[in-house]
């Protein structure tokens, strides 16, 4: 029987040596010839070195090599060689300095990416390819995994029954019991060439096959697409992108959007984001700006679509601006609060997980990156990027940059967001105010963009199924912590230098995944839908569920496309068109909160008296099952909207949808805190009226 072959398996043994071995390895002992592409990554591999990497309990967790600059993680299992491989942040760096754009994007799509590409010959990289993948398919690949004794459920059970189940991720250095292989086989993951290693980790832990070039595939972590790029995702298919998010992704088209909310509705709600002008086309009110300040002002520039620094400058004369290409000049925040005498800026995390309705979440930690030199304004100091950048691809390269691996510590030159919040609460600072204005720039940065995403989602994308997106917005606070929001990432770095990273980033993916609510592919063979329904009789027997007359025995537990559409019947079309009026009718009122005045003043004969969510329809049931379930995996995320205070935010919406009324006036009845049960049952009842 051939075994399965990993083209890098990666192991580190006894924290010193970094060696390669896995299923070339058996190869060897099987006496197969290894392709001629694997002798050398062995070989090249070979000559590293690794060091101990200590983290805050001073024990060697992982080796750290410090020249391929992975972490290199202990994989042995039951004797058993496996991968693990954890790349960092320094490969990208090594691998390009100027991030690379992706090839398929147009010059309007090109994102403010922060991924870089895999090394040429993508050494830490563990993947099959697709020839590799058939070849093998008798053959389960074995699941790595740091922590041995630790087994998570393979698959994830809704609140409600009749959801097909979701496929469980845990944490990179956990595993999932291992599902049967004719399971198994039908999860693959598609490598992109920017995808990190801490979800490549996550995904393999919880069975998946990462795989290059797939025929067919679940999911993938890569970069944005081109608008119709999306069209080609099938029903049963996750891209980590909403088609579009290069509205704010993009620095000059983060501030266009926010112009239009600064027109619209004054600087003192939409006035976060520093003064910018975008060159070539706003010269000459630069010019005119320029010359109205009477001292030297320092500027900072930057091209409009790059990332970790790149291209950054700190500038106070106009014989400095370059002029030749397209830049974005911003106002540069020159009293930012410090932390012993140095700047640093803030990275939140924030997932979306749908755009109508509108459902944002904020990770409740995130990193704190710092400059590696202190803080001046002198106009000499201006062009040092270590005083004035607190990028860590630029600071990292600083003599006097400090390491952190401790997550709970502020120490060195990088902290995790809860770090801070410790430290500002130890100086008696208002945390929770701040905590508030962040919340407020993030929500109110993606309404701006909210209708043009909505615009191309409608264009581009059929299945509420098909998107979910993770952001890094970064966020300086100035010497009265005002927030002030820098750029938003639409591909946020997630590699992880240190065990403080992947402290952060580690759970941030493993709640991304869960609440991106991957299910079982609906195109696969009998065969494997009727081993998925033996798995769930013999394992989860409280939770087997009757199949349709018309489908194969097991095909109610693989996603079912039909409750993800985008179509209504006519009832549902009804009652949208209703509530969606009388919220335009109401949004007339002078002074009126839009909602509460037409909620109180229906007035058409059978809705007379009543509320969005006393008659639900099965469509409203389907979005607020899905908003549950999502809820009951935000972990380490808060739900920033809808949230309590979502009403305030109605007029900033360029239309209040159906959708967003719905959740709305869901989160108004039962809010949004952990215990569910009310709600729950709220939701079983109706769900019952309707479809029994
Ligand atoms: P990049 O995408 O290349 O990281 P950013 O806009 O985030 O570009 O800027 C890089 C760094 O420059 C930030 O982390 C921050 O330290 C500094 N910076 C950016 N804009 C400003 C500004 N307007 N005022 C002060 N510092 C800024």
């Amino acid at each position: 029987m051939p075994k399965p072959r990993m083209i890098e398996k990666v192991v580190a043994d006894s924290g010193n040596e970094c060696q390669h071995s896995g299923s070339i390895l058996s190869d060897q002992q099987n006496n197969k010839v290894k392709p001629a592409v694997v002798r050398k990554k062995l070989v090249k591999k070979s000559l590293k070195k690794t060091y101990p990497v200590h983290t805050s309990n001073g024990k060697s967790k992982a080796s750290y090599d410090r020249l391929s600059n992975s972490i290199c993680k202990k994989a042995k299992i039951n004797g058993k060689l496996s991968y693990s491989s954890v790349q960092s942040e320094n490969d990208c760096d090594a691998s390009s300095s100027v991030p690379s754009l992706a090839s398929n994007l147009s010059g309007d799509e090109l994102d403010s990416s922060e991924v870089v590409q895999i090394p040429a010959d993508e050494e830490s990289c563990s993947y099959i390819t697709e020839e590799e993948c058939d070849a093998n398919e008798d053959v389960p690949p074995s699941i790595s995994s740091d922590k041995t004794d630790v087994f998570q459920p393979a698959l994830r059970f809704s609140a409600f029954s009749g959801v097909p189940p979701y496929l469980n991720f845990c944490l990179h250095d956990e595993k999932v019991a291992e599902l049967p292989w004719t399971i198994r086989r039908c999860l693959k993951w598609k490598l992109s060439t920017i995808t990190p290693i801490v979800v490549r980790k996550t995904v393999v832990n919880s069975g998946f096959r990462v795989i290059k070039d797939p025929k067919d595939w679940i999911g993938t972590w890569g970069k944005h697409m081109k608008s119709p790029l999306f069209t080609s995702i099938l029903e049963h298919q996750k891209v980590n992108h909403f088609p579009g998010t290069f509205q704010i992704g993009r620095k000059d088209r983060l501030w266009r959007n926010m112009q239009k909310m600064v027109a619209k509705f004054g600087n003192d709600e939409f006035g976060f984001l520093p003064q910018t002008f975008v060159l070539p086309h706003d010269l000459r009110l630069l010019r005119k700006q320029w010359s109205r300040s009477t001292t030297d002002v320092p500027w900072i520039i930057k091209p409009p679509a790059s990332a970790r620094g790149t291209g950054i400058q700190v500038i106070h004369e106009w014989s400095q601006l370059p002029r030749k290409k397209p830049l974005v000049v911003q106002s540069y925040v020159k009293n930012p609060y410090l932390i012993n005498g140095t700047k640093f800026d803030i990275r939140l995390y924030v997932f979306i997980t749908s755009v109508n309705p509108l459902r944002i979440y904020l990770f409740e930690n995130g990193l704190v990156r710092f400059a590696s030199l202190t803080y001046s304004t002198e106009m000499n100091t201006l062009n040092d990027l270590y005083v004035h950048l607190t990028n860590y691809s630029v600071n990292k390269h600083c003599e006097g940059y400090v390491a952190n691996e401790d997550a709970n510590s502020c120490q060195g030159h990088k902290w995790t967001l809860q770090s801070l919040w410790t430290y500002f609460l130890g100086l008696g600072i208002d945390v929770e105010a701040i905590k508030s204005s962040l919340r407020d720039i993030v929500i109110k940065t993606l309404l701006s963009v909210a209708p043009a995403l909505n615009d191309m989602l409608k264009n581009n994308v059929s299945n509420r199924y098909s998107c979910f997106e993770l952001f890094g917005f970064d966020v300086l606070l100035d010497s009265d912590l005002k927030p002030w929001l820098l750029e938003v990432n639409i591909s946020p770095s997630l590699h992880s230098t240190s065990s403080l990273d992947l402290s952060v980033k580690g759970p941030l993916i493993k709640d991304v995944l869960n609440m991106a609510r991957f299910q079982f592919p609906n195109n696969v063979n009998s065969l494997s839908k009727q081993h998925l329904s033996d798995y769930i009789s013999t394992h989860f027997k409280e939770r087997i569920c009757e199949k349709s007359s018309d489908s194969d025995e097991g095909s109610q537990y693989c996603v079912n496309p039909s409750t993800y559409t985008c179509e209504l019947n006519e009832e549902e079309s009804n009652k949208h068109e209703f509530y969606e009026t009388a919220v335009q009718r109401a949004a007339a009122v002078p002074n009126g909160n839009s909602w509460t005045v037409q909620n109180q003043c229906a007035d058409t004969e059978n809705v007379k008296e009543s509320n969005i969510i006393d008659n639900l329809t099965r469509d409203d049931i389907q979005r607020l099952i899905e908003t549950e379930d999502e809820l009951s995996q935000s972990l380490g995320f808060t739900r920033v909207f809808p949230a309590d205070n979502s009403e305030r935010y109605f007029r900033f919406m360029e239309k209040t949808s159906y959708y967003d009324l719905l959740l709305n006036e869901w989160q108004k009845k039962f809010g949004n805190l952990r215990d569910r049960t009310l709600a729950i049952d709220y939701l079983k009842i109706q769900l019952e009226k309707k479809f029994y």
